[in-house]
């Protein structure tokens, strides 16, 4: 039984599976190189095969080696990674291949990949298959959804994650664990997708309970949605002779880092509060904005001063023209702001 899905899937892959920079060709029982495999995994995180695979040309041309990686300036790794955006992986890798390169060897085992930073159980199981050979299993968001299909999971995720790796564990094959686990992935990718699978062309369809019974598209279950808890803000559009202060939120946090319109905190209840008195206009615009845990509610409330101030609190203010507020890098959120206020209020309110 454990050999009967392997094998059904390694046949597969070795005639469908996709042509990838890092990966070796299906069958050729060559490992992988764990650096090349380790930088596609941390690139395919956040971002999409098509979009890695020239950054990951361009990394391995630049740096072809853990040591010369390990050897980069952070500043250059970080113009290199510029557009792959979460950049925090970026400083990761560069962390991680420094302590590869002091340890003089790559870890030889999934604990030991976990250890590093930016790499998670995921990210560890895939190099542990795929470059050491190790009958780990992997569960991306594609194997987690051709899993749940398999065994017909009635869980929902993230809750049956651990289900779902004990129940394809016994089926992950002793010999070509890497070629299985990279066969689950692409199975997902090209047949056992989101919407529409294609279960009729499926190699595994005999063994799947959901596409047996013609029921895939029910899994995986997805959760009850609960309705997210509402937070209320209060943006203050601080305006002289056509310039607009904007403030830099702190490094860590939501929006870390990004250029916004100065405000209170976000909190539960509305309320109202001003960092000084002006004529103030309530409400010039109100946008709701959903955070992946809450949603916010943030009102614009507006005042033109009759001087530039350098601050508010502690916090410095940068006074930006009303026309390069559209190049000040604001994230979405304000620059719906924006937009809202200057199409509300195209007459100055004094
Ligand atoms: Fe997915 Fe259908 Fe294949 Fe099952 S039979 S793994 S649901 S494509």
């Amino acid at each position: 039984m454990a050999g009967s899905l392997a094998d059904q899937l390694l046949h597969w892959y070795d005639g469908h599976a996709r042509t990838l920079p890092w990966r070796q060709p299906p069958g050729s029982g060559q490992r992988s190189d764990p650096y090349g495999v380790w930088l596609a995994e941390v690139m395919l995180q956040q971002t999409t095969v098509a979009t890695a695979a020239p950054y990951w040309q361009r990394f391995l041309s630049r740096w072809p080696t853990v040591q010369s990686l390990a050897a980069a300036d952070e500043a250059d790794v970080l113009r290199e990674w510029a557009g792959l955006g979460y950049y925090a992986r970026a400083r990761n890798l560069l962390m991680a291949a420094r302590l590869v390169a002091e340890a003089g060897r790559f870890p030889d085992s999934e604990p030991g990949w976990r250890a590093l930073p930016g790499i998670g159980p995921y990210t560890a199981a895939a190099i542990a298959a795929i470059a050491l050979g190790k009958p780990t299993v992997a569960l991306d968001g594609n194997v987690e959804r051709v899993s749940a299909r398999l065994f017909a999971v009635d869980a929902p995720l993230p809750a049956a994650r651990e289900t779902l790796r004990e129940r394809l564990r016994p089926h992950v094959p002793a010999r070509r664990p890497g070629d299985f686990a990279q066969a689950l992935m692409d199975l997902g990718a090209t047949v056992c997708t989101p919407r529409a699978p294609r279960c009729p062309a499926c190699p595994v369809r005999a063994a799947c309970a959901a596409g047996s019974a013609g029921i895939a598209e029910a899994y995986p279950v997805k959760p009850a949605r609960r309705a997210r808890p509402v937070r209320h803000g209060v943006a203050w559009w601080i305006e002289h002779q056509s310039c607009v202060a904007l403030v830099r939120r702190p490094a860590k946090g939501l929006l870390g880092g990004m250029p916004t319109l100065p405000g209170t905190d976000w909190q539960a209840e509305p309320g109202c509060h001003h960092p000084f008195e002006a004529d103030w206009v309530r409400e010039v615009a109100t946008i709701v904005h959903g955070f992946t845990h809450f949603e916010l509610r943030l009102s614009i409330d507006r005042a033109d001063v009759p001087a530039r101030f350098s601050h508010i609190g502690d916090q410095p203010l940068d006074w930006t023209p009303l026309d390069r507020l559209a190049e000040a890098g604001l994230p979405t959120l304000y620059a719906r702001a924006v937009e809202q206020v200057i199409d509300a209020t195209l007459e100055p309110v004094r």
